[in-house]
């Protein structure tokens, strides 16, 4: 019998040490969540890093044994890989590429060299592990080279690949030194997903001009195999966000937030901290509101959550500065004794607090500069019980495509996004319902699992119809 083997940087466990013991706290991320119900099964696995250093052997293989009997098999790093792979090619290089912040990406052939070795690291222990007929799902930007490495030591094998942040046009990916290689890295895969359709466009139109491969309806034949390229939406879990929002726990905690506010509406915004978010440009957009319409003073609160992340990456440093000098400039200007127009908290929160803070928001404010999918938004939407709230939305995340009843926005447009805060604070509640009720039906349909469901039943299609192509 054949068996899935899913394949990301992370574990869906975080390894902790406390008091000289091992913990193992388990990730409520979407992925995790979407993949949960087939990874748990049978003899299949999820292979990735536990999220912390282990250096000597006997403890890793105590770890091993662990995480075995979850289906879970560990890949160890190193502090320097961490540094090289994981900090430098993975968040320095590829991160701002792949989000058009080609300014900010740096070059390093060290880098890259350490991305090409820890790549083949995963490859090895999947290959410890994997049949010759299994199937291999790899996940994500950390391990673009990994489908061809597996390809060449499982030939036989089905494998997908999912990556979970945007393709950039070709004119920003061909600035990679490495273009050629990423490239012939991923085509290793049978099924290429993305999140959006121009995503799988941009990938198409670099494939042909970097290594000179057409396609028809998104197949790309190499010569000795054909594969498929698509685009697959990633859902949420709706039913845990509608669930968690009806809980007395998180009704009780919204009106305890409500009441510590004098301001009647609340705007919120909800990003870890990361120059795609946008999220000074909000804060421009918010100051600008304020002076332009001087009767919302004391009538209005931005509710701002940053998650910490990446704090080891200087971009990220000189941002959070930023960020912390712009709340206090707003703040200072225009605070009451009582009234603070933006909360700004720099922390992160477990799923029942963020919850609180999604129904107790009038307006979300989700306007990054580019992100693959963005799932707050469609928390926010999943959360809203009685339908009340708006979303203001930018172009320029994968969410958009779907939620075309949010307000849409160019993030680099301040005035649109003034315009579309007043809009929104001032639009009618019937209004407010229609749109939210259409939003819902659709996340309501293509969540995680049929997100999951879509892409293995079309790796399984792939499979049948290379045969004929053969
Ligand atoms: N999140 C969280 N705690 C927080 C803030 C956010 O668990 O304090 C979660 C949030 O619920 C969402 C995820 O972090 O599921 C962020 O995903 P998104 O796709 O919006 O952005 P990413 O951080 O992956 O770029």
């Amino acid at each position: 019998m054949s068996k899935l083997i899913i394949v990301s940087n992370r574990l869906p466990v975080k390894l902790q040490e406390k008091d000289g013991m091992l913990t193992y706290k388990t990730s409520e991320g979407g992925l995790a969540t979407g993949l949960g119900s087939i990874y748990k099964q049978g003899d299949n696995l999820w292979i990735g890093w536990p999220g912390m250093v282990v250096e000597e052997e006997e403890v890793q293989g105590r770890i091993a044994e662990d995480l075995k009997k979850e289906n879970m098999h560990p890949v160890f790093l190193t502090e320097t890989e961490i540094k090289e792979f994981y900090e430098g090619f993975s968040n320095e290089t590829l991160w701002p590429t792949f989000h058009y912040f080609s300014q900010y990406a740096i070059y390093e052939q060290q880098l890259w060299e350490t991305y090409v070795a820890v790549n083949q690291k995963y490859c090895d222990e999947v290959a410890k592990l994997a049949g010759p007929d299994d199937t291999i799902w790899v996940h994500d930007y950390q391990l673009l080279l990994l489908p061809s490495m597996l390809r060449e030591r499982l030939p036989n094998s089905t494998i997908g690949f999912f990556q979970h942040i945007p393709f950039p046009s070709y004119e920003i990916f061909r600035l990679l030194p490495w273009r050629r290689e990423i490239l012939e890295g991923m085509l290793g895969a049978d099924l290429i997903g993305f999140h959006t359709y121009d995503d799988m466009r941009h990938f198409l139109s670099s494939v042909n001009r970097i290594i000179g491969y057409g396609s028809t309806h998104g197949w790309i034949n190499t010569g000795s195999r054909s594969l498929l390229i698509d685009s697959f939406p990633m859902g949420i879990d709706y039913e845990k966000y509608a669930e968690v929002a009806a809980t007395e726990e998180v009704i009780k905690r919204e009106k305890v937030y409500r009441g510590n506010l004098v301001a009647k509406k609340i705007i919120l915004s909800i990003d870890r901290l990361d120059y795609s978010k946008g999220i000074p440009q909000r804060l421009h957009a918010f100051e600008q509101f304020l002076a332009k319409y001087p009767e919302f003073h004391e009538k209005v609160t931005l509710v701002m959550l940053v998650v910490p992340s990446r704090d080891a990456v200087g971009k990220y440093k000189e941002l959070k500065e930023e960020v912390d000098e712009l709340v206090g400039r707003i703040n200072g200007r225009y605070s009451h004794i009582n009234w603070n127009p933006v909360q700004y908290f720099y922390r992160s929160y477990p799923l029942e607090t963020l919850s609180a803070f999604y129904r107790m928001a009038d307006v979300a404010l989700v306007t990054p500069m580019r992100d693959g999918m963005n799932l707050v938004c469609k928390e926010y939407v999943a959360s809203k019980l009685d339908q009340k709230g708006v979303l203001i939305l930018s172009e320029m995340a994968g969410a958009s495509k779907e939620l075309s009843d949010a307000l849409l926005i160019n993030p680099n447009d301040i005035n649109q996004l003034v315009d579309a805060l007043h809009e929104a604070l001032v639009m009618p509640e019937e209004e407010q319902e229609q749109h939210m009720h259409s939003m819902q039906e659709t996340l309501k349909r293509f969540n995680i699992h049929h997100w999951v469901s879509m892409f293995m039943n079309r790796l399984s299609y792939v499979k049948i119809k290379q045969l004929s192509l053969a």
